[in-house]
């Protein structure tokens, strides 16, 4: 079936929405544009069109139960070209600037349509902050979600118990019963989502990739904010776009991996794009982590969303440690990195923290210490989430770029 078909028959999508799917056709990359410039556009429409929106904070929020109760569950994200005015009087400074930067945007009005917010606990800024998020951005539902930092057979267990109580506060909240069938259709979902997106990470693996970095970021972000099926329908229209493309240049490019936190915003990319290398892999929050494993179909879907949460979405809050040895242990944590230099033909990795980010920050030595074990250079910055750093930032890599275009010439 064609993807704008699909589409104009998303159960999802309101007569607006349907209106909006159907002129698809040949202007996939258009819309990225448009939903990546103006963030929550589609879920206000949705929202005014009567629909339920469910906001939720970092990868670990399980959006395909978001779904199952009715709500189209939207990402909450910063902008960084946005300064902080209004959060400092009520969060504390020492939280990472991107989550102070996302609640500013909350206070300013910018999630005004959601109807909630589920906040799992991941690391101390975003679990620390619940409170605040509850007391100073009221909204009629706010959920904690109590998610483990260890794998193993108990976390899953207490996970999936967790889920449930998750599953039973939606049901609670919106008086209607979250039934198998329709966390079934979610799985199938988002499963059909992620294959769609590996399709189309696929055309970067070309020596002159189909899709540009800033493209891709684009649509990452765009889709954070889209209904499931309007998402899927989007990531084929692109990949059926860009595959028309024709390559000019035989000279393949310095090819960059970007990797480390929330990046949500294409300021990085344009950096390293605008001197010549091109970005064709990631492993951030809202990129491949989320995309390249699928969810088990499970006789009970909560043991396959708990065990894909728990298992198989590689975030610095969770220590995998499967009682083996160090090396194991090593490769259990950081063998997609190896997977995807070699898949995507690395040339270089650049790993963004952002400041008073201690997941992320705890992880720099290790992560730099294993892509160097693959021969592979890693520069790492500490970012601020603000485009008042990003001249700091752009001096620097492009520096190491130069550096390594020089070695290769
Ligand atoms: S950037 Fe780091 S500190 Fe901030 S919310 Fe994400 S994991 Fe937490």
């Amino acid at each position: 079936m064609p993807a704008s078909e699909r589409c104009s028959k998303s159960s999802d999508a309101t007569k607006k929405g349907a209106i909006e799917m159907e002129t698809l056709n040949d202007n996939g990359l258009t819309m990225v544009e448009n939903y990546y410039r103006d963030y929550g556009y589609r879920a206000r429409a949705l929202k005014q069109a009567g629909k339920r929106i469910m906001g939720y904070i970092s990868a670990a929020a399980p959006v395909e139960i978001i779904n199952a109760a009715g709500f189209t569950p939207v990402r909450i994200k910063g902008d960084p070209k946005e300064a902080v005015t209004k959060a400092y009087g009520s969060m504390e400074t020492l939280v990472c600037p991107f989550l102070l930067n996302a609640f500013d945007l909350a206070l300013k009005g910018k999630y005004d349509y959601l109807d909630g917010i589920v906040i799992p606990h991941t690391c101390d800024s975003v679990s620390r902050t619940y409170e605040v998020w509850k007391r100073n951005f009221p909204l009629p539902y706010y959920h904690f979600l109590n998610v483990p930092h260890l794998d193993g057979a108990p976390s899953l267990e207490f996970f999936t118990q967790i889920l449930k109580t998750f599953i039973r506060s939606l049901e609670q909240f919106t008086g209607k019963e979250i039934s198998k069938k329709n966390l079934d259709h979610a799985v199938l979902a988002y499963n059909e989502l992620r294959q769609a997106m590996r399709d189309l990470y696929d055309l970067r693996k070309p020596d002159q990739p189909l899709i540009s970095g800033i493209e891709m970021m684009k649509l990452l972000v765009a889709v954070k904010a889209l209904p499931v099926d309007e998402s899927t329908a989007l990531i084929r229209q692109v990949s059926k776009e860009v595959k028309e493309r024709k390559t000019s240049s035989s000279q393949k490019p310095l090819r960059v991996m970007i990797a480390g936190d929330q990046i949500d915003d294409t300021a990085l990319v344009e950096i390293i794009e605008k001197t010549g290398a091109q970005v064709v892999m990631d492993d951030i929050s809202v990129g491949s982590k989320l995309y390249y494993a699928d969810i088990e179909v499970t006789h009970d879907p909560v043991d396959g969303i708990a065990e894909y949460y728990l298992e198989k979405v590689s975030l610095p809050t969770f220590y995998r440690d499967k009682g083996g040895s160090y090396d194991e242990n090593l490769e259990l944590r950081f063998g997609h990195l190896k997977r995807f230099i070699s898949e995507f033909d690395v040339d270089a990795v650049i790993l963004l923290v952002y400041k008073n980010c201690d997941p992320y920050g705890f992880e720099v030595p290790a992560t730099t210490s294993y892509i160097e074990s693959l021969g592979k250079p890693v520069f790492y910055v500490e970012d601020e989430y603000s485009s008042s750093s990003s001249s700091r930032l752009k001096t620097r890599i492009e520096a190491f770029i130069e550096m390594l275009t020089q070695e290769r010439r």
